[in-house]
């Protein structure tokens, strides 16, 4: 992949991690090229991007919106594709060789998908596509020889930690959190949180969804069962430690007691770039440790009362199955719910564990299967919120 040009196509390009991947593509010195960006309703943005960077398609998966915006601006070499499914077109082009799934929410499972069928490699920055469809996901990878990488900090920190033992050898693996805004919140006070204090994060800057997730610390929850499904660990081996400066993106445990860190200033580009370039590490635009001032890194064991989302999390990746569709599009539910003020922050994760305890549990779901559930779920939060 040295002299090459590697064709990247990123789903969700108008959104932060799609944003943060141009950044990565554009210093890359032409080692890297966007050739397909897609965006569901930011068809703006999504204009602007394809005169910057010209890439071969574009995709607006929103037909209403594809049809409001005026493309008379959009460069004759650029095709348009609108509609969802032209999603899997884009990510299945053979010209493509890696694929950032980078569309918020359960939507991101069907490029992912599309992505694996086609062999390709997938940057996985959508985790909800393992919460939701953990094993399917999984076996679809082995069968068509596809490669997974993470682009979530936590787990590019453990798969490049990985790198240093065996995978027999491996104790666990310890998840780093930066307990969100609210770490120190009483349960009295989470339940005052407004909706500006929630999307205040005080070491990463996120989309809206995901920063509601650190706040209540359902973020960490989906990324137990992302980490369960994506290295195939035992829920036993994994753990969540609070670290509030986010510098130690996640540890692995070796037997022998040896602990393998990552560490890098919070900024997405890292694990971006190394999931877009590796097995190489490359020169590239995320910010780097200042080694002449001094630092603290702070580590204590989170509290599993005030934070309830992890217990959720643990008991998720132990059940497998339809748990994690269920579990994920309640809380997509529920985080639009305290978004438009219908609910409290702190009853987002007791109406996600009320969804999973009313769902009929099935072990071995087919993919039609989970995403049946994943619109049940939503529906449920609703029901729950008005009862
Ligand atoms: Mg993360």
């Amino acid at each position: 992949m040295t002299d090459r040009i590697t064709n990247v196509a990123v789903l969700g390009s108008t959104g932060s991690i799609g944003r943060s991947t141009l950044e990565v593509i554009d210093a890359s010195a032409g080692s890297l090229r966007a050739a397909a960006l897609s965006a569901h309703g930011s068809t703006k943005l999504l204009l602007e991007q394809a005169q910057r960077v010209r890439p071969r398609c574009i995709v607006v998966s929103d037909p209403e919106a594809a049809k409001r915006q005026d493309w008379s601006g959009l460069p004759g070499d650029v095709e348009l594709l609108v509609g969802p499914e032209a999603i899997a077109r884009a990510a299945a082009d053979p010209q493509i060789d890696v694929v950032v799934s980078a569309i918020v929410g359960s939507a991101g499972l069907q490029g992912t998908w599309a992505a694996l069928e086609a062999g390709k490699r997938v940057a996985l920055a959508n985790k909800e596509s393992l919460v939701v469809g953990g094993p399917l996901v999984t076996r679809l990878a082995r069968e068509r020889g596809a490669s997974l990488l993470p682009v979530d900090s936590e787990h590019s920190a453990v798969f490049q930690a990985l790198q240093a033992g065996r995978r027999d050898e491996v104790r666990r693996v310890v998840l780093t959190a930066s307990g969100g805004p609210f770490r120190t919140y009483s349960q009295d006070q989470l339940a005052q949180v407004t909706v500006e204090e929630a999307l205040a994060h005080p070491t990463w800057n996120m989309g809206p969804k995901i920063t509601v997730d650190s706040a209540t610390l359902m973020n960490k929850a989906l990324e137990i069962i992302e980490a369960r499904w994506l290295f195939d660990l035992s829920p036993d081996q994994i753990g969540v430690v609070i670290h509030p400066q986010s510098i130690v993106h996640s540890m692995v445990e070796y037997r022998d007691g040896s602990v393998i860190a990552q560490l890098s200033p919070p900024d997405m580009k890292l694990p971006i770039q190394y999931a877009l370039t590796w097995p190489s590490r490359c020169e590239g635009p995320a910010a780097k440790i200042d080694w002449s001032r001094a630092m603290q890194l702070d580590f204590e064991p989170p509290d599993f009362e005030r934070f309830a989302a992890l217990g959720l999390g643990l008991e998720v990746a132990r059940s497998g199955g339809t748990a994690g569709a269920v579990v994920n599009g309640a809380n997509e539910a529920a985080v639009a719910a305290f978004l438009d003020g219908r609910l409290a922050l702190n009853e987002i994760v007791p109406a996600c564990r009320s969804v999973l305890e009313n769902h009929n549990f099935d072990p071995n779901p087919t993919l039609q299967q989970v995403l049946e559930l994943d619109g049940w779920a939503r529906q449920e939060v609703l029901s729950w919120i008005c009862a």
